[in-house]
């Protein structure tokens, strides 16, 4: 697909675009993970009616980028050092790393406030990570086990199946619904509150009845959980 670049302008930043045109009534912009813009216009629109309409929707464009950005950012601005904060359940815990001797067990444990992780390679933040990664998915495993059965049960009237739930590690979604009937959950969601939780965990449920996006999927979701919206925001906002 030919694709031509342009740019609008947004307060003090430059919006650039790329714009393609088919044979469809409206024009749709789309803003994708490698925060690209592309817009697709009716065609024959001219280029000053686009550009409008870009402009229009620019604070909308620039959210879309800050959301994957945060997304980039989530995993490689941690050195794991002493000091750092981490979060757990939506609260945020102060990361202490601490050396121990060679024969000591490693463990990671809440204390208070503060994240400790006792490691036998205190300058290894490689091995820093690996542990606290192997203690938040193990958390992970045990809260969503908790949450997955409180929601099913809450959820009985609706005659939703009750599918298999497992953790699974996803660079861009929270949760999924797969074609074989299982339900996905990324062991990162255990870093937010417990109501963003449940929120992906009825998403995906509602997608064992209706697998699309459409007015019936969001339907039974509003219904379930009429302050969805609220929840989904907080889980995009809280990195
Ligand atoms: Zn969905």
């Amino acid at each position: 697909m030919q694709a031509n670049e342009h740019t609008v302008q947004y307060g003090t930043r430059e919006i650039g675009f790329k714009l393609t045109y088919s044979d469809r009534k409206t024009l749709e912009i789309a803003v994708y993970p490698d925060k690209s813009v592309w817009v697709t216009a009716p065609m024959g629109s001219s280029l000053d009616k686009i550009r409008g309409k870009v402009t229009k929707r620019s604070k909308w464009i620039v959210k879309q980028k800050r959301y994957f950005e945060r997304f980039e950012q989530s995993n490689q601005q941690f050195e794991y050092v002493s000091g750092e904060t981490h979060r757990y359940l939506g609260r945020q815990y102060r990361l202490k790393v601490i050396p121990i001797d060679p024969g000591e067990k490693e463990t990671v444990k809440l204390k208070g406030r503060f994240l400790r992780i006792r490691t036998r390679q205190k300058e290894n933040s490689h091995h820093t990570r690996q542990l606290l990664n192997r203690w938040y998915r193990a958390h992970a495993a045990h809260k969503f086990d908790e949450r997955y059965k409180l929601c099913l049960q809450n959820l009985t009237k609706y005659e939703i199946p009750q599918p298999e739930m497992k953790l699974y590690r996803m660079k861009k979604r929270w949760g999924s619904y797969t074609p074989s009937g299982k339900i996905l959950l990324n062991p990162d969601l255990v870093k937010h509150p417990l109501y963003c939780i449940d929120y992906v965990i009825i998403h995906e449920l509602c997608h064992t009845k209706y697998p699309n996006h459409d007015k019936k999927f969001y339907h039974l979701l509003s219904k379930i959980l009429p302050d969805w919206q609220k929840r989904k925001h907080k889980l995009e906002r809280f990195h």
